[in-house]
């Protein structure tokens, strides 16, 4: 394929926001600037929603919500269907977007591309397959009928760190469902959720089903929307903090909530594991996205037996890995998103060194035009400091000994939060006791990764509720209605 531009990629979103079918500026008619963090230059203007926007945008997705929820689900599958296709076609502008205003290395962009389409395809095929019940009371004078509907207008509200995926992830069911929806992404990165937009107008969507609000004022726009009696849910992925003040805000409606939360996953490596295969899936679950992800390994449980080993081809691994602009075919490692994440970072790995926490490679950041950080191995940690304790959120590889299976599980246990876990041994018996003890909602089995359409995505604890994907995530979007049926023939 022919090297596309990256001025013309920009140039092709539509940076307006997307209410009731059209294009349009924000009602205040301002902007707000978004930035390549690879070499923090403006890259777009996008319109920035008020709350007579959100309000518009809600208007719309009221108006629209009992014709989609009428059209045949085949229909709507349909047009899910044909929004898969066209992502397809279109993946790799989709991803040098996304490398643009996210910064991840382009080959993690396609592979996040891909990923984000196949919820489309997923739910385009779950959209026909939503059924309900039909049983006799046990005394035989009742019939129960059950049926399964759309829960009405849906607010979306989505991070930076996966700006399409977290978007089709919600969408894709939502729509599934027979729900209208108002999507806001991230204000740091709105470019690709836009060019989303144009790929579900072009499929067919029928104006007013999808709504978009992009804005610097998250909690101004949000506020009217979830106070007015026309919203029906809230699906939220983000921190843990905004998450529970949107819980609240979300009560006076009594909403339908999904929240995907922070995370704080423990990767654990047993002496009988697989070593290539527990240090590469450490890399990965560790560096994927830079380490900017809910479910990148926060805390690395090494048992005490193999713990040298470990962290010496740990640190050799992560030595070797190619730091730059994800625009380059080479570069394994992007920047950061922003300033205040490299701060954050060095701020928990100086607490950890002032401790007597051991750096054995990386450490610093690096001057080379955005927010870089070398990819950092440190060990001789200890699980009360901040850095166990606080979601790393980058390129830090926090290396813990421990002594038996018993301990491990406490000690991964230990936090608020329960989105995923990885474990790695060959031992079967051992992998059964450690995954039931486990306190997460997912865990990677010798294996760095568990993001897959077709599997349940989700935590407990303070990492939420709610599953997206698999044959659960269209759930959060249906409601059950119980029709009873008094027949005496
Ligand atoms: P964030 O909570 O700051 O922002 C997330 C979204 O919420 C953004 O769109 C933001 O504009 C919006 N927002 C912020 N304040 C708001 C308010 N008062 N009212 C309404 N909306 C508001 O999180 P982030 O920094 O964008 O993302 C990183 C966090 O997301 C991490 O904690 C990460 O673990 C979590 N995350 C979770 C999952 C998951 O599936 N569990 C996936 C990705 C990211």
């Amino acid at each position: 394929m022919a090297q596309l531009d990256e001025k013309s990629v920009v140039e092709s979103v539509n940076k307006d926001l997307f209410i009731g079918g059209k294009w349009r500026p924000a009602a205040s008619g301002r902007r707000f600037q978004v930035e390549d963090p690879s070499t923090r230059e403006v890259l777009a203007e996008m319109a920035d929603a008020t709350p007579s926007d959100s309000i518009d945008a809600l208007a719309a997705a009221d108006a629209a919500q009992s014709g989609w929820a009428r059209t045949p689900a085949r229909t709507r599958g349909e047009i899910i269907r044909r929004a898969f296709e066209l992502m397809v076609s279109k993946s790799e502008e989709l991803a040098l977007l996304m490398t643009l205003e996210m910064g991840k290395p382009i080959a993690e962009s396609r592979g996040e591309v891909a990923y984000a389409a196949e919820f489309f395809r997923w739910f385009a095929e779950e959209a026909v397959r939503i059924s309900g019940d039909y049983y006799f009371s046990p005394d035989g004078t009742t019939r129960v009928m059950t049926v399964k509907q759309p829960v009405g207008p849906s607010y979306l509200i989505t991070p930076w760190n996966f700006p399409l995926a977290m978007g089709t992830r919600k969408i894709g069911p939502a729509l599934a469902a027979g729900c209208t929806v108002i999507v806001k992404p991230a204000e740091l990165t709105p470019l690709c959720m836009a060019a989303l937009m144009t790929i579900l107008e072009e499929a067919g969507l029928p104006a007013g089903v999808v709504n978009m609000i992009s804005t610097t004022d998250p909690a101004g726009v949000t506020q009217p929307l979830l106070a007015d009696r026309r919203l029906r849910k809230l699906s939220f992925t983000g921190s843990t903090e905004v998450g529970r003040l949107l819980m609240s805000q979300a009560s006076h409606g009594l909403l339908r909530l999904s929240m995907e939360l922070g995370g704080n996953a423990p990767l654990i490596v047993f002496e009988d594991a697989d070593l290539d295969k527990a240090v590469s899936g450490a890399v990965f679950a560790k560096m994927r996205n830079m380490g900017e992800a809910c479910t990148s390994a926060n805390r690395i449980f090494v048992q005490r037996s193999i713990l040298p080993e470990f962290s010496a081809r740990l640190a050799e691994t992560m030595a070797g890995l190619t730091v730059g602009r994800g625009t380059e075919a080479d570069v394994q490692v992007g920047p950061l998103i922003e300033q205040a994440a490299v701060d954050k970072v060095s701020n928990l790995l100086d607490d950890a060194q002032s401790r007597g926490a051991r750096i054995v490679t990386g450490g610093k950041s690096l001057s080379i035009g955005g927010y870089f950080y070398e990819p950092t191995v440190v060990v001789d940690v200890d699980p009360s400091w901040r850095i166990a304790n606080e979601e790393i959120f980058g390129p830090i590889a926090s290396v813990y000994g421990f002594e038996d299976e018993d301990q491990v599980i406490k000690l991964a246990n230990n936090t608020e939060y329960g989105l995923v876990a990885y474990v790695f041994t060959e031992n079967l018996n051992r992998a059964l006791r450690v995954t039931e003890g486990l306190e997460t909602g997912m865990i990677g089995l010798n294996q760095g990764l568990v993001s897959n359409a077709a599997a349940p995505f989700g935590g407990v604890k303070s990492s939420g509720f709610g599953r997206e994907g698999g044959f659960e995530g269209i759930n959060e979007f249906l409601y059950l209605k119980y029709v009873a049926i008094n027949h005496r023939g």
